[in-house]
């Protein structure tokens, strides 16, 4: 199947998966995964409707955004306009900050340590800047996986609350990969639960209106419990062969 067939299927689902959810959220976005995939699967993408972009690698964000400069929106389905987003959804190495900004990505979704808000913010204010953050939070235990331990969290989105180019919007997660769905959820609705408490430390300039989590296999369960943004690559651009 192409990828408007893919994507009509995913959002689909999401409307089911809405109406079995007790905490639905208000809207849930389509982040279409495109890492790995060249910016001419992006532009196809993009005539499908699609435009919001997630990259995982600073190299790859900078030379696809570079190379789609000029397609700054794209006409949904029912005949809108709508800009093009970059998000930034993988590792952030702290020496590949300054690189990673030349993009004005609507969000980075992984900061997920103080030494990485540090830089952020150094490099933000040089360029006169801010940026939109979600915190990332490692809900599967699992000790490969990024992300600030859950205990962690509200220490975390304190310290980086401190510094004004970045603006707190969420929490990031990724499920733990199994085919135990409870597992699954679990990592969702404590995800969910974590950004309830994060908001209720009334944390200034913190808002806690996104929830970023959910990918190919399991973003059902996401919108089941809460989801703003899923993050899916293989369910509408095909296998990645052995990369990751
Ligand atoms: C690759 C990736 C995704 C998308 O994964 P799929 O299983 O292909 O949908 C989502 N989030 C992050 C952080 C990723 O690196």
């Amino acid at each position: 199947m192409g990828i408007p067939e893919n994507a009509a299927g995913i959002y689909r689902r999401v409307s089911q998966a809405l109406k079995r959810s007790s905490k639905p959220a208000n809207e849930v976005r389509l982040i279409a995964v495109s890492k790995t995939f060249p910016a001419e699967t992006v532009a196809g993408a993009m005539d499908a409707g699609l435009y919001r972009f997630g990259e995982n690698r600073v190299q790859e964000i900078i030379s696809k955004y570079k190379e789609l400069i000029d397609r700054s929106s794209v006409i949904e389905p029912d005949g809108n306009r709508a800009p093009v987003e970059w998000h930034f959804i993988g590792h952030l190495q702290t020496n590949k900050v300054k690189k990673l900004l030349e993009v004005p990505t609507r969000y980075i979704h992984s900061v997920d340590r103080l030494e990485l808000a540090i830089e952020l913010d150094r490099q933000l204010q040089k360029r006169g800047e801010s940026r939109d953050i979600l915190i990332e939070v490692n809900t599967s235990g699992e000790e490969s996986k990024s992300g600030v331990a859950p205990e962690r969290a509200i220490q975390l989105a304190r310290e980086v609350a401190g510094f004004s180019t970045l603006k707190i919007k969420g929490l990031m997660t990724i499920g733990r990969l199994t085919d135990d769905a409870e597992v699954t959820r679990a990592c969702f609705s404590n995800l969910r639960r974590l950004s309830d408490r994060v908001r209720e430390d009334g944390i200034d300039r913190v808002e806690m209106s996104e929830l970023s989590m959910g990918m190919s296999g399991d973003f059902e369960i996401a919108v089941e419990e809460g989801a703003t943004m899923i993050r899916i690559g293989t369910a509408i651009f095909g296998g990645r062969g052995w990369k990751i």
